[in-house]
């Protein structure tokens, strides 16, 4: 019998079913190489999850995919929700190292790999499907019209396992059932006002919860997602007019790579209305920049962990006010502040951010003591909260700011201060494309890296008229290209690496 809160909910397949019901032949995906309607999507997801079910795989089982983001990955999203097989996408770009920790972690019953992956799979895994020759046999059960015979899925199974990457630690998979995914996705196309004349251009995998959910809310939007994640960067503007993009989701890094693609065509520019920002911080100059190209355009700056999806999102209407802001929590969720004693503080104090709400997924796959470090219960209520590890105030009206991380913030000369804002500085200066700051350590003072054309000094000399000296950095290093993680944050190990290991 279902019963139970968390048996509330929806099924993510149950929003594709709706979707190919009203509007069949509204476009729903494109990538590279095509694109579907709402009816083939569909149509695939059931072929896919036919495919499963003649393997034995079902409800629970894991399925490994190393593949490139497509419209083909979509479809087997939708598949695997049917059958209540736990769909764990993973980035091409993860090396053996970190894939013989996801494959003992995950346990998965089948691997899926592309030209690209699959042999270092099969190394690691036994046999791995290739998906060239899968997709064979999807296209033939899609051309015999196979349906799939639905199964019990529950809004409180597993929908996904998503890994969190970018650290030298073990990879960590967030745990993420329907009811979380849906509630997240219909949460969020609401308040950023996604809409079905829309094309959400997404450059981001879907191994990653940023490039997940935009295809989940453009089906609830009625919308089209294209999927660039394969696009070459100098081809990205020209694609991003060739599909009409209106919405855009970035990160830093891709912002910055637009804005130097667009002064190079500034009179042949994408439709875009909306640009929107998580990850990591968007300098304000950065804002500006984009404002500035793109006449009326929307910046609209978000919070999140995929430990609960996304925490606050700036209503796009409010984008040019009060600066610095991430934004409302999500409609139905809420967010507190506590001290170190778990106390709430009050207003315009800084304490750590935790979010309550329906989107708080339960924790971490087969890793129980660090999920119960993160995901906890509200004092008195009772109410499953995730504590972020960030740090933050909220406005009287109940607008976030975001400090930073634990460990972004730090104390020097007797100041408290955070990496973040040192960055924010650094990024200000023109002619910087990129920076990082690394706190001070027994091994080294408060270090900028930059990626710029200017002398170490110049940066210096410019951070100084724009932070208080304690602020300063004593260090500036300029490197020619910038380490990133596999989402375009700053790669912050390998920066500790430069200044602590062999030198930049
Ligand atoms: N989950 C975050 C968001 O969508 C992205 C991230 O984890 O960096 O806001």
């Amino acid at each position: 019998m279902i019963s139970g809160p968390s048996a509330q909910g929806e099924l993510v397949h149950g929003l594709l079913d709706a979707a190919a019901r009203e509007v069949p032949d509204a476009p729903a995906v494109r990538d590279a190489t095509g694109a579907w309607t709402y009816r083939q999507l569909d149509h695939y997801s059931q072929a896919f999850a036919r495919w499963l079910s003649i393997r034995g795989i079902g409800r629970g089982d894991r399925v490994v995919l190393q593949l490139p983001t497509n419209r083909k990955l979509a479809a087997m999203f939708y598949g695997a929700s049917r059958c209540g097989v736990i769909f764990v996408p993973l980035n091409p770009a993860m090396k053996t190292f970190h894939l013989r920790q996801v494959i003992d972690n995950a346990e998965p019953k089948l691997l899926i790999g592309g030209t690209a992956t699959a042999g270092q799979l099969a190394d690691i895994a036994g046999p791995v499907h290739l998906q060239d020759e899968l997709w064979a046999e999807v296209e033939e059960l899609r051309a015999r019209g196979a349906r799939f015979e639905p199964e019990p899925v529950r809004p409180d199974d597993v929908a996904t396992l998503i890994y969190t990457s970018g650290s030298t630690a073990a990879p960590k998979a967030v745990i993420c059932p329907h009811a979380q995914v849906t509630f997240a996705s219909r949460a969020l196309t609401d308040a950023l006002g996604y809409r079905a004349d829309d094309v959400v251009f997404c450059r981001f995998p879907m191994s990653w919860d940023y490039g997940l959910y935009k295809v989940v809310m453009t089906c609830i939007s009625r919308s089209e997602i294209v999927l660039a994640d394969g696009e070459s960067d100098l081809l990205l503007l020209r694609r991003m007019r060739e599909t009409g993009a209106t919405v855009v989701p970035v990160v830093p890094s891709f912002a910055s790579m637009i804005i130097n693609l667009a002064r190079r065509a500034p009179a042949d520019l994408p439709p875009v209305r909306m640009f929107t920002n998580t990850g990591a911080a968007l300098p304000q100059a950065t804002t500006d920049t984009l404002r500035k190209l793109f006449p009326g355009v929307r910046v609209v700056r978000q919070y999140g962990q995929t430990e609960a999806k996304r925490i606050t999102v700036m209503p796009p209407a409010e984008d040019r006010e009060r600066p610095g802001a991430v934004g409302l929590p999500l409609p139905g969720t809420r967010v507190l502040i506590l001290d170190d004693e778990g106390r709430p503080v009050p207003a315009g104090q800084v304490g750590e951010i935790v979010a309550v709400g329906p989107h708080v997924m339960p924790g971490y796959w087969n890793s129980h003591e660090v999920t119960a470090k993160a995901f906890r219960q509200v004092e008195g209520t009772g109410e499953a909260c995730l504590h972020t590890g960030d740090y933050g105030s909220l406005d009287v009206d109940g607008y976030l700011y975001f400090e930073g991380r634990r460990d972004d913030m730090f104390k020097r000369k007797g100041f408290r201060m955070s990496t973040l804002e040192i960055e924010g500085a650094a990024m200000d200066i023109p002619g910087v494309r990129a920076a990082g700051a690394l706190a001070p350590t027994s091994n080294h003072d408060l270090t900028i890296f930059v990626e710029s054309d200017l002398e170490p000094s110049v940066v210096l000399k410019e951070l100084a008229q724009r932070l208080e000296p304690a602020k300063v950095p004593a260090i500036c290093r300029v490197l020619a290209e910038f380490p990133l993680t596999q989402h375009g944050k700053n790669a912050r190990q390998e920066l500790a690496l430069l200044l602590d290991g062999s030198g930049a």
